[in-house]
Formats: C-alpha cells, sequence, structure tokens
C-alpha cells in the first residue's frame, strides 16, 4: 500500500534467510511446528500478563490457534488469539534477531560448519519466524496488540533485505486481538496448503500445545432423506401407500475442527500415556534431540498438591553450565496450567540436582507469585522435599534396570553430582549412598555399589575399607594393600578428587563406618600384644637409628603387622589428612 513503510532487515537476518532458503530445504514441514510455537507461545504470553493487568483481555475472545488452507490459492493463515505485537515490536521481532533460539541456530551452524547437519540443527533449534520462508514467497502478518489501538502489518518477501509495515485499513481484515500470519506458498510447495496436511503435521509436531488448534476443513454427516416413489409403482401395491422410501445421503459442510489434544501431558492419567509421549514432551519442551534416560510422572496429595513429570537428561551440560550453576531454566512452573517461570535458584532443587529437568504444576500456589514467594513458601519447601525424593526413586529406578549400561551412563554424567549431594546434603545420604560407584580392589575395571561391597565382605568384617589415590594403578599398587589383599578384605579404590570427601561426610553405610586403610590406628582384628611386645622390644635400637636419620620429617616410627612384603610405609596420623587429601590441598593452593 503507498502508505507503507520500508525497513531494512539486520545483517543477521538477511543471512539466516538466506541460509533457509538455500540449504535447509529438506525438512521444510517444520514450518508449522515453528509458527504454531510461536502462537502458543503468544498466548501464553497473554496468559501470564493479564494476571496482573487484567485489562489485556477486555476483548472477550477465546484463546485458540485456527489454521485455514485455501488450496486453489495456495495460501495458508495461521490466527491466534494472543499478545499480539505493536509497530515498535514488529520491527524488534520480525526485523532483528534478538531471539535467543535463533541466535544459537545461527551460531550451532557456524559451529558445524560443512558438516551438512544443517536439516538436523532446523529440528533442534528450530528457525522460528522466518521459517516461514521455507514454504512461502510473500508471509504478511496483521496483528492487534491489546496494547495498541491500531492493528498493524507486516510484509516481507522472500531474498528481499527489506520489509514493510502498514497499517491495516481494511475493515475485513480487523481482528479484535492476536495475530494472523497469511503465507502465499511458493509454488512447488503450494502442496501444503490442504486441511489433511495441515491436521497431519499438528499431529505429528504440535501434539503438546496447550490451546486448542483448530483446522477449517470439510466434514459430513449421513441423513436418511425420504425420497419420493415412482408413481407406477405406489399404485401396484395400494396397502403400502403410506410407506415412504427413504435413503441415505451423506451431507457436506465446512467447520472448524478441533486437531490437538489440548489437555497437558501431566494432566493426563500416566496409565495412558506412553514412554514415546513422555520422550516426545521431553524433547519439545527442553529443546533436546535425544531421549531423556528416565521419566516420572507423579501426583502428590495432602498437604500440598502438585503434578509433575521429572526426567534424567541423558547427558550433564558441558562447561560453565555444570554442578556449580543451579540457574538452569530446567524446571518450569506451572500455576493452575498457567506458565510462571522456569528461572529458579536451588528454590525446587537443590544445587546438586539441578541437572534433573521437568514440570510442575500446582494448583496451590498464587497465579502472580514471585521470587520472594517462591523463597520463603512453605508449600514450596514441601513440594521441593517431594520432588527430590521423587527424583531420587527415578535414580535408583535406572540402578536397578535390566540395562546396566543406562547406570553407567548415567554415573559417568551424574556421579559427580551425586557426590556434591554427600558434602551439601546431609539429610539425604540415606538417598544418596545406594547410588554412589567406586572401584575396588577386587573390581577395578568396573564400579560397584556399596552394596555390593557389604555383600561381599568377610563375615567378621566390620568396616568398609577405603584407600584415595589419584589412579586406579596407583591405589592398586599402594603397600597399604597388601596386608588386606592377603586377608581377601575388599578396599574401595577412591580416585575422583572429591570421593574421599564424600565418603568422610556420609561417615557410615549399613551401620559399617568406612575407615582409611592409610591411617596410622587401622586395626583388622589381629592383633597380638605379647607377639608386638616381643618384636618393638627386639627393633628398638633399629627404630630409634631410623628415628635419628629422619629427623624432623616424620612425626614417628613404629612397628607395625600391616605390611607383607614391603619393608616399610609412610602413613598419614589418625587426625591428619590423608596423603591423597594433602596433595589435593596442595594442588589448591599452588
Ligand atoms: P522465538 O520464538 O524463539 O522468540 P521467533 O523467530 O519464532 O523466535 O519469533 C520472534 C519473535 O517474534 C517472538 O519472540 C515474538 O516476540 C514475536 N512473534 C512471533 N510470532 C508471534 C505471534 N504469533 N504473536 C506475537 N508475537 C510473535
Ligand atoms: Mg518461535
Amino acid at each position: 500500500s503507498p502508505s507503507a513503510e520500508k525497513f531494512e532487515y539486520q545483517a543477521e537476518v538477511s543471512r539466516l534467510m538466506d541460509l533457509i532458503v538455500n540449504s535447509l530445504y529438506s525438512n521444510k514441514e517444520v514450518f508449522l511446528r515453528e509458527l504454531i510455537s510461536n502462537a502458543s507461545d503468544a498466548l501464553d504470553k497473554l496468559r501470564f500478563l493479564s494476571v496482573t493487568e487484567p485489562e489485556l483481555m477486555k476483548d472477550a475472545v477465546d484463546f485458540d490457534i485456527r489454521i485455514l488452507a485455501d488450496k486453489d490459492n495456495g495460501i495458508i493463515t495461521i490466527t491466534d488469539t494472543g499478545i499480539g505485537m505493536t509497530k515498535q515490536e514488529l520491527v524488534d521481532c520480525l526485523g532483528t534477531i534478538a531471539q535467543s533460539g535463533t541466535a544459537k541456530f545461527l551460531k550451532a551452524v557456524k559451529d558445524n560448519k560443512g558438516a551438512g547437519g544443517d536439516n538436523n540443527l532446523i529440528g533442534q533449534f528450530g528457525v522460528g519466524f522466518y521459517s516461514a520462508f521455507l514454504v512461502a514467497d510473500r508471509v504478511v502478518v496483521s496483528t492487534k496488540s491489546p496494547k495498541s489501538d491500531k492493528q498493524y502489518v507486516w510484509e516481507g518477501e522472500v531474498n528481499a533485505s527489506s520489509y514493510t509495515i502498514s497499517e491495516e485499513t481494511d475493515p475485513e481484515k480487523l481482528i479484535p486481538r492476536g495475530t494472523r500470519l497469511t503465507l502465499h506458498l511458493k509454488r512447488d510447495d503450494k502442496g501444503f496448503a490442504h486441511p489433511e496436511r495441515i491436521e497431519k503435521l499438528v499431529k505429528n509436531y504440535s501434539q503438546f500445545v496447550s490451546f486448542p488448534i483448530y483446522t477449517w476443513k470439510e466434514k459430513g454427516f449421513t441423513k436418511e432423506v425420504e425420497v419420493d416413489e415412482d408413481p407406477a409403482e405406489a399404485k401396484k401395491d395400494d396397502q403400502d401407500e403410506k410407506k415412504k422410501k427413504t435413503k441415505t445421503v451423506v451431507e457436506k459442510y465446512w467447520d472448524w475442527d478441533l486437531t490437538n489434544e489440548t489437555q497437558p501431558i501431566w494432566l493426563r492419567n500416566p496409565k495412558e500415556v506412553t514412554k514415546e509421549d513422555y520422550n516426545e514432551f521431553y524433547k519439545k519442551t527442553f529443546n533436546e534431540y535425544l531421549e531423556p534416560l528416565a521419566s516420572s510422572h507423579f501426583t502428590t496429595e495432602g498437604e500440598v498438591e502438585f503434578r509433575s513429570i521429572l526426567y534424567v537428561p541423558p547427558y550433564a551440560p558441558s562447561g560453565k553450565d555444570d554442578i556449580i550453576n543451579p540457574k538452569t531454566k530446567n524446571i518450569r512452573l506451572y500455576v493452575k496450567r498457567v506458565f510462571i517461570s522456569d528461572d529458579f535458584d536451588g528454590e525446587l532443587f537443590p544445587r546438586y540436582l539441578s541437572f534433573v529437568k521437568g514440570v510442575v504444576d500446582s494448583n496451590d500456589l498464587p497465579l502472580n507469585v514471585s521470587r520472594e514467594i517462591l523463597q520463603e513458601s512453605r508449600i514450596v519447601r514441601i513440594m521441593r522435599k517431594r520432588l527430590v525424593r521423587k527424583a531420587f526413586d527415578m535414580i535408583l529406578g535406572i540402578s536397578m534396570s535390566d540395562n546396566k549400561e543406562d547406570y553407567d551412563k548415567f554415573w559417568e554424567n551424574f556421579g559427580k553430582h551425586l557426590k556434591l549431594g554427600c558434602i551439601e546434603d546431609r539429610e539425604n545420604h540415606k538417598r544418596i549412598a545406594p547410588l554412589l560407584r567406586f572401584y575396588s580392589s577386587q573390581s577395578d575395571e568396573w564400579f560397584i555399589s556399596l552394596d555390593e561391597y557389604v555383600e561381599n565382605m568377610k563375615p567378621d568384617q566390620k568396616d568398609i575399607y577405603y584407600i584415595a589415590a589419584d589412579s586406579v594403578n596407583s591405589a592398586k599398587n599402594t603397600p597399604f594393600l597388601e596386608k588386606l589383599a592377603e586377608k581377601d578384605l575388599e578396599v574401595l579404590f577412591l580416585v575422583d578428587p572429591i570421593d574421599e570427601v564424600a565418603i568422610q561426610n556420609i561417615k557410615s553405610y549399613k551401620e559399617k563406618n568406612f575407615v582409611d586403610i592409610s591411617k596410622e590406628d587401622l586395626d583388622l582384628g589381629d592383633k597380638n600384644e605379647e607377639k608386638e611386645k616381643e618384636i618393638k622390644q627386639e627393633f628398638s635400637l633399629t627404630i630409634d637409628w631410623v628415628k635419628k636419620r629422619l629427623g624432623d620429617k616424620v612425626a614417628s616410627v613404629q612397628i607395625s603387622n600391616r605390611l607383607s612384603s614391603s619393608p616399610c610405609v609412610l602413613v598419614s596420623g589418625k587426625f591428619g589428612w590423608s596423603a591423597n587429601m594433602e596433595r589435593l590441598m596442595k594442588a589448591q593452593t599452588m
């Protein structure tokens, strides 16, 4: 239109569009998923904001998404009644890449250069709004924000470096609120403009959208209609004159048809949800492309009621986001189905469990719940307790699974987290301890659990023995092992720097204390006082001589019965650091 204002795209947008058009063509159909997810986000935003600004909802229209496919003209329109966009928002949102998802995508493309994985990436990140240009050569966005009294039209064409914005003037196109996207499909992509095709894509990609998605489609019903009889026939049988003949016909008409299941998956009966559903929901919700290691769907009742689905991801986040960062956006909190926040800092899970992902929906929290409320709420504290328990049950479930590899994978990724839990969460020691795994003198190639250790204990063995070392190899070769090996006593090898501190925090397992075999007072229950006295006397001159030679370098020199083939060993004092701790402390101060 003549009054349209012209705008240039930010450089990154042009680059993205170029990418979309020139390399992402084999996975075109995801455009619908991207646009529906924007519509759903817009509805979510409105629902969320209207809690505190009810005037945003002054136009009483239903929250929904409607898709109309016009196959004769090759046009698809997607209309939502969400938050819409003001003129400025149109410029900011559709002319620049300020959005994290899309920015992440561009970065991944850059990092993956030449790997040819672009089509995989689009599935993983999505390219958001611009994916419309996968199938359309012209896109019109007509949008009305409840914050503005005007409706604006954004118009862009594929391969163009600019777009236009004008005011909507056609009274027929005015909408009370929300956004209508019109896609003028490319010649080769007009096939998408079929209701059946749309339906299939919605069911495939958008089954977990929590707003109704309607498709405009032809429906039919059968009805019985009376048919006039041939008069000649009627005359033949006078008695049946009053009996009219009928036939079945199909009446066709067009109407909006509900295409998705709108009940959120966590509200459904777990018995009716398949593992595939849970996995799909996980991937969709957390933008992941690998399946989770485990999931747990539960409802709690009583003091606080909430529903939740928790997941153990298949791998730990790498780098900075690891253990130390509890702000992961891994838990999405809903109140009465309204998305509230995924911005938590240890309120719902302790930081060592911050790798757990999931959704939590509560009816007991206020809709306008704030950070402060979250931090002080008794309800949240109770929720946290339950969530933590359920998370442990889920992890225990992995450890008991027939598929051994699952727990190996879990331990490899999250073992460190649990060990941190030993240090930070005394209250849950009982739950953490059975999940720990260690190498041992009798199992130096694969991990054993403390239960396995205990089962393997000698009948008169009272303690759980361990030695801390910097590797399995050095643990295996330490002289401290000799005596225990001779007696066939198993010794845990603590080879991860955090192991020793974790064990010392736990102190005991099934009433058996953890005992460091490198400490001076190790008692293997084979003391013979008489004999020791004799030997001490016999070697007292030797001891004095050694002591003189070593001087300040050692605290004491003693006769010991703990070696069998080595002549001597350096041990730590009962209350001192173990050699391993000392090495760690040194490493830290250096
Ligand atoms: P993302 O969804 O990751 O933020 P998109 O490229 O999909 O990125 O969308 C960019 C922005 O455009 C959105 O963040 C939103 O602000 C705006 N937007 C897109 N579609 C709609 C819509 N249907 N209603 C309101 N705003 C929208
Ligand atoms: Mg989007």
